[in-house]
């Protein structure tokens, strides 16, 4: 797109995914360009003055710079927001729209079954300063019209979750938010908008971790918050350029390569997964598999609505195993220690597939009682699949459940 040849109106979110992005620089260049500078020159004194009134134009790195707006523009577009403001990692994008949003004496309505650190970050850290959060079932929309209460600001949710893959009702959430006079905010890094775009169905703002599928390729740390002008302009625009939770260029161009690829590995990668959730289902060690497009998720029709179709490239399921809590994860442990392919590490959003014990990682700090509760047994695996052939992928989990010692 240069200045004089703007984009045409209506384009798909395949093209929007590929083409939008600020105009090329005066050299023409077809792939965006990579900014490396923290300043910016000002042809005299008074433009400078102008242009450090107006945050549309470039002053200083923290502020912006040309690659991190591409990266902006594009995400917005494909989420089909307005604006979006990009952060230096998914939890500071948290961080700049509590900061942003909420003072001392607000309340937060937030699902429980959220990523860990999201959990601490409003019940401990913004806990201190007097925001008090209350949390609630993934998916009983009655216990989220009981928590609100006349100082409720915002509700929090993600769907699906991590590792349980729980679904929950955007448009119910949304109505029910705004009837408080209060904003749904939505965690949308497990499906990225090539899956569920939150805003269509009423979230005012959509959060990233672009660390996860929008990279999509393990490289680097970035975040985002996707949301009207009026908000991500004027109440979040002046607090990251005071506070700089900024997204550094170098890893606002590589996650801007990474969603030109987004829609196509999202679907690959979803279908992958199915084919790995359908073979573990006929599994006999196999207790349970927890994935959005089996028939045997309680949120399936829901999910399929919201998710255009699509499960997503993250599964887990159960391993049958003894009653106790060592045994079953003695069994798990062998499955993930008998695989040669797979990455044993805890992270999602990468061409090669993840295998991760739950119960002794992301939730290792709860409590058994507390696990026991959310329902992430020491059986549990995560597995959050890439884009290796299926049959390596399902080969690789032979090697442990065939070897499994009889329960
Ligand atoms: C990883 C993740 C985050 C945090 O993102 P970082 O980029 O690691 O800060 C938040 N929410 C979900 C669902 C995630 O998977």
């Amino acid at each position: 797109m240069s200045s004089d040849r703007p984009l045409p109106q209506g384009l798909r979110p395949e093209t929007l995914a590929v083409r939008t992005a600020l105009p090329p620089s005066q050299h023409g260049e077809n792939s965006e360009g990579l900014f490396l500078t923290t300043a910016f020159l000002q042809p005299d004194a008074e433009t400078s003055a102008r242009k450090f009134t107006n945050s549309e134009d470039f002053t200083y790195g923290r502020t912006s710079t040309p690659t991190v707006r591409s990266f902006e523009a594009r995400l917005a577009a494909m989420e089909g927001t307005e604006a979006c403001v990009a952060t230096a990692t998914g939890m500071s994008a948290i961080l700049l729209m509590i900061m942003g949003l909420l003072k001392a004496g607000d309340h937060v309505v937030c699902s429980r079954s959220v990523f860990g650190s999201t959990i601490n970050l409003f019940a401990k850290e913004f806990g201190k300063f007097g925001v008090e959060t209350t949390f609630v079932s993934q998916t009983d929309l009655g216990e989220w019209r009981a928590a609100v209460k006349p100082q409720t600001k915002l509700f929090f949710a993600e769907t699906p979750t991590n590792p349980l893959l729980e679904v929950c009702d955007l448009r119910a959430l949304a109505d029910m938010a705004h009837e408080a006079g209060a904003l749904l905010a939505v965690d949308n890094t497990f499906c990225s908008p090539a899956l569920q775009r939150p805003a269509e169905f009423g979230a005012d703002l959509v959060m990233h971790s672009g660390t996860k599928y929008l990279d999509g390729q393990g490289r680097v740390m970035s975040g985002a918050l996707c949301g009207p002008s009026r908000l991500i302009k004027d109440v979040f625009g002046p607090v990251i350029r005071t506070a700089g939770m900024t997204l550094a260029p170098f890893n606002a161009w590589v996650v801007l390569k990474g969603m030109e690829t987004l829609a196509l590995r999202m679907k690959a990668q979803s279908e992958n997964a199915l084919a790995v959730a359908r073979w573990l289902e006929q599994r006999p060690e196999v207790a349970k598999v927890h994935y959005p497009s089996l028939a045997s998720h309680p949120q399936h029709e829901l999910a399929m609505r919201q998710q255009g179709g699509q499960g997503g490239a993250v599964l887990s399921f159960e391993v049958k195993s003894g009653s106790s809590p060592e045994a079953a994860r003695q069994a798990a442990f062998h499955v993930i220690d008998s695989t040669r392919l797979l990455s044993i590490a805890t992270n999602l959003g990468d061409t090669k597939s993840i295998i991760t014990h739950p119960g002794t990682t992301s939730h290792g700090r709860l409590t058994e009682a507390q696990r026991q509760a959310a329902g992430i047994g020491q059986g549990l695996i995560r597995l959050a699949v890439g884009l290796e052939h299926v049959d390596d992928i399902t080969d690789d989990l032979l090697r442990g459940l065939s070897t499994l010692k009889p329960a």
